[in-house]
């Protein structure tokens, strides 16, 4: 069974704390709260959570400062900020203090889930996509390792399915790929994702030969690609 994400609240007011947990449980999340930024700080550096819904003001250390320290001690947590009007967007981008996305206070629970669901998603393509997707004309098992394609046999005419072998790191790919389709992927991005490493020129080459080698197991004319493109000067697109 695939395990709840697990969502720390800080949140000052009581009334949106309580709003929030109540909301996010019934859509079958796990979650921590914490009143203040103390205790924020104390919980965090407890356990580990896949994302952090941070008030902008708050008492005894600010987000502001929290989202900051965190940031520097290399914490990768997805952070959501909440602003109040008046603090808005300006504040938060302009500091730079490395946030996933914020929200402005009052905004609908809705629009909460969506911009959660969207950095989950972007964050963790496994649990986007899970361990055995659809990709393009492919089965991926990213747990066996493997991809099958179906095929139809020349001589009966019967479906059979071609198995492929990948490596971790081409299943990491595909997996990424599979959870942003329709979406310029920069090199930069995809070694920071799967490689989890700021890119060097060694990671742009590292980047391009892993993608020749994978689309010469997935593509029918790797020399063509169709399933994972080139965009000139940008990076890969799956279009899905
Ligand atoms: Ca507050």
């Amino acid at each position: 069974m695939e395990q709840k994400a697990h969502i720390l609240i800080v949140e000052d007011e009581q009334k949106i704390r309580t709003a929030l947990t109540d909301f996010l449980e019934f859509h079958d999340f796990k979650i921590t709260e914490a009143a203040d930024g103390l205790e924020a700080e104390r919980t965090v550096a407890k356990r580990r959570f896949d994302l952090i819904l941070l008030d902008l003001m708050l008492p005894k250390i600010s987000g502001e400062q929290l989202c900051t320290r965190w940031r520097r001690d290399g914490m990768q947590t997805p952070i959501i900020m909440l602003t109040a009007k008046g603090q808005q967007k300006e504040k938060v981008m302009g500091l730079n203090i490395g946030a996933d996305d914020y929200i402005t206070k009052p905004f609908s629970l809705e629009e909460l889930l969506a911009r959660i669901k969207a950095v989950l998603r972007r964050i963790d393509p496994a649990r986007a996509v899970g361990q055995t997707f659809k990709f393009a004309d492919l089965d991926v098992d990213i747990a066996a390792l493997k991809i099958k394609r179906t095929r139809a046999c020349a001589t009966t005419g019967a479906d059979k399915k071609k198995e492929i072998e990948i490596t971790k790191r081409e299943a990491a790919i595909l997996q990424y790929f599979a959870a942003n389709p329709n979406r310029v992927i920069s090199r930069e991005e995809l070694y920071k994702e799967v490689w989890e490493e700021t890119m060097t020129e060694l990671g742009t080459r590292t980047t391009d030969m892993h993608i020749a080698k994978l689309r010469s197991k997935i593509e029918k004319n790797s020399a063509d690609p169709q399933i994972i493109k080139t965009v000139r000067g940008a990076g890969y697109k799956y279009e899905n």
